[in-house]
């Protein structure tokens, strides 16, 4: 069979292996199909490629274009998927744990797009968080923006997902407008090889936004600087060797590692045999140890039940692994498929063997176990053991064997529980079946800290729910400790590690400008028409007008009370709403005073604004009592295109009395169109 040439992509182009190549043997046969690295790679010219041709364009962009961009990637993506399907099996993967590495990487593409669009600005800065008063005046105020980085993002990845293990990092680095050279591990780099095949034929991402590396990376991490960061995953040596390397402590290069962790299962101690907590519970463990042969980061490795029902989980547990056909990953009937490699296979079953040393075995048979026609392929049973001192015990706490092998131990009490899924020193997950509020809330309280994701399942949830094992692009992942002390994803969140966190001080003219954010204080600009009657496009920041006055009557406020039936006291009865210590006497309702705010300064005829869609941080700052009026600044605050047709305009609403004191604050959401 010929073996395949892994490339590199670097610099625009394909580069074959050569001097310092390594063998690479398909999981299931023990063949050698294909080769990868060269030593004589331009690694330097790699990252000024990177900085000099792909950063200045992606900075360019506005985070829309980029969500756009990664939106179209992840179509074409799903459109080309099974050749990287049929690649795959050569790496022990079935194909249901195909999808989720394929289907579960162009997902994560598609979120990360969805939240760009939807939570970032049409533009190139990030505003993060509230304006600040730096002076009693206010005009002198400070704010946080986010700008991308100038250097380079270096992805160094794990074996177990070739395409997930790339996508989920490349979507926030690229919506963050930086370039990316992604390493993946060498054992399945052919997969992501023809995966960075697809991206490129497709020309949708700009030239220099990315590059991968087959084999090993030379003398790449010497040359990063204060802009570049290193995103890791693997395992907890190899992340020591690189954060640790002088040329990234001494430029502070921002380091992200994901490493190994001793994930934990709890079964709460309100579950009793029988119920359906309880077998989703032995379910979702025996889904977790032999999905991907067990090689998953957040896979469960240690099973933490009430010491009286150790016995029927592990009875229960059983069974169903009894079911996990292990084989040949093409064939429909194999549930399990083989591990990466020879070596990943010894390497956990020297980790057995050490976790042997505590606990015992109650389930798999290693030293007897083949595939029949496949004697050479990385096929392990699934292995179950019980630590019947789990105190004592210091290896299944520590001791990561990254295949489908799991321990089970007893507890006395929840805080016992608790204590043990911390002994794994940070974890990336800990998972809770219980029904019970007030074990979720203890569990959070005493193991939060330790795991990057708490996830709780009971029956009422357990039909929708996501799996103790898989991150989502929505929620952060990551977890202290040992699990590496980084974190990725979690929507925007994930986009922010590329990006440099900015405090920006000035006056609010200042902040407006850098922002294109019209920030209370800022001057006033005069509207050429009411603002009602201009398309998306011809409306400017800060374009405002005033309205007339309008009295407030007490025949308003009983009329309004009459009509709406809010006949609360402090609108209805003047000694109670005096005894009130916020109300002088009968006060308007908040609620009148934002619908004649809107009779002041809403032009009635058909026009560009299409809709309300709601109001964002409403506050009532002063009491309007009866006799007083009221008068309204509206402002165009932000402007955000949603579609090919309309974009929504933030409005800045304040509501002022006859003093000019402020009673009334709040943003007011229209969506408006382009055209009319
Ligand atoms: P690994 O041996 O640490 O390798 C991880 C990556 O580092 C590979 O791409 C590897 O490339 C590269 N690497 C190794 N030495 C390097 C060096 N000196 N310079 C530059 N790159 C180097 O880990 P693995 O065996 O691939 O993955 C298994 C481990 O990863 C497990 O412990 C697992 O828990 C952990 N993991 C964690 C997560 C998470 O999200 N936290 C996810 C998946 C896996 P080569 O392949 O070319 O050596």
């Amino acid at each position: 069979m010929a073996i395949l040439p892994v490339h590199s992509f670097a610099k625009g182009g394909w580069v074959a292996p050569a001097a310092g190549a390594r063998p690479i043997r398909s999981a299931v046969t023990g063949d050698t199909i294909a080769e990868a690295g060269n030593d004589a790679l331009d690694f330097a010219g790699m990252l000024d490629f990177a900085r000099e041709t792909g950063g200045p364009t992606l900075r360019a962009m506005t985070f829309h274009d980029r969500a756009r961009m990664l939106k179209a990637l992840a179509l074409h993506l799903g459109e080309h998927k099974q050749q990287l399907y049929d690649l795959a099996y050569d790496t022990g993967a079935t194909l249901s744990d195909s999808k989720i590495d394929i289907d579960g990487g162009i997902g994560t593409v598609f979120v990360i797009a969805s939240k760009g669009r939807r939570e970032m600005p049409d533009d190139q800065v990030y505003v993060d968080g509230d304006p600040e008063m730096l002076s009693r005046n206010g005009t002198f105020q400070g704010l946080h923006v986010c700008t991308p980085l100038h250097g380079v993002a270096v992805h160094v990845n794990a074996f177990n997902f070739p395409v997930w293990g790339m996508l989920e990092k490349l979507a926030p680095t690229l919506l963050a407008g930086v370039p990316a050279i992604v390493k993946p591990a060498t054992a399945t780099c052919y997969v992501t090889e023809a995966c960075v095949r697809l991206i490129a034929q497709s020309g949708i991402l700009p030239d220099g936004a990315l590059q991968m590396i087959a084999g090993g990376t030379g003398d790449l991490l010497d040359h990063l600087g204060g802009q570049d960061v290193v995103s890791f995953t693997g395992s907890q040596n190899t992340a020591l060797k690189l954060r640790s390397a002088p040329n990234i402590l001494k430029n502070s290069v921002r380091f992200v590692a994901e490493q190994d962790s001793l994930n934990a299962s709890i079964l709460g101690p309100d579950v009793v045999p029988g119920s359906p907590e309880f077998d989703l519970f032995v379910k979702e463990v025996q889904r977790e140890m032999t999905v991907k042969a067990g090689q998953k980061c957040t896979a469960i490795r240690r099973i933490i039940a009430p010491a009286e029902q150790v016995g029927p989980v592990i009875a229960a547990i059983s069974r169903r692994l009894a079911k996990t056909t292990v084989g040949d990953p093409r064939r429909d009937a194999t549930r399990m498929g083989a591990l990466v490699s020879n070596a990943q296979k010894n390497d956990v079953l020297d980790k057995v063997a050490i976790l042997r040393s505590e606990a015992d075995m109650v389930f798999g048979d290693p030293e007897n176990f083949t595939v029949e026609g496949l004697q050479d392929g990385a096929f392990l049973p699934p292995m179950l053991l019980h630590c019947a001192e789990p105190d004592r015990a210091r290896r299944v706490h520590d001791t990561e064997a990254f295949g489908p092998v799991s321990t089970v131990m007893g507890y006395r009490d929840l805080d016992h529980a608790i204590d043990l899924a911390n002994r794994g020193q940070g974890s990336l997950v800990a998972s809770v079946v219980t029904a019970s509020g007030d074990v979720a809330r203890a569990v959070t309280l005493g193991a939060g800290a330790f795991h990057g994701r708490l996830y709780f399942n009971n029956a009422a949830s357990m039909s929708e729910a996501t799996g103790h094992g898989s991150p989502l692009p929505h929620m952060v992942h990551g977890g202290p400790g040992r699990a590496g002390g980084g974190e990725e994803l979690g929507g925007v969140r994930g986009v922010l590690h590329y990006m440099q966190r900015t405090a920006i001080q000035g006056g609010p003219d200042i902040l407006s400008a850098v922002t294109n954010t019209w920030q209370p204080g800022a001057a006033e600009g005069a509207a050429k028409a009411h603002p009602f009657t201009r398309n998306f496009n011809e409306l400017a920041i800060g374009e405002t007008i005033h309205t007339a006055p309008r009295k407030v009557t007490l025949e308003d406020i009983e009329h309004f009370a009459a009509f709406t039936g809010d006949r609360f006291y402090a609108h209805m009865d003047e000694d109670a709403a005096a005894a009130n210590p916020f109300f002088p006497g009968r006060v308007a309702h908040g609620y009148l005073l934002l619908s004649f705010a809107a009779g002041l300064f809403v032009e009635p005829a058909p026009g560009p604004v299409l809709a309300n869609t709601g109001l964002d941080n409403l506050r009532f700052l002063k009491p309007v009592v009866p006799g007083d009026s009221i008068k309204v600044r509206l402002t165009v605050r932000k402007k955000t295109p949603r579609n090919e047709d309309y974009g929504e305009v933030r409005w800045h609403v304040r509501l002022t009395n006859q003093d000019d004191e402020a009673v009334a604050e709040y943003e007011l959401l229209t969506m408006v169109a382009f055209e009319s």
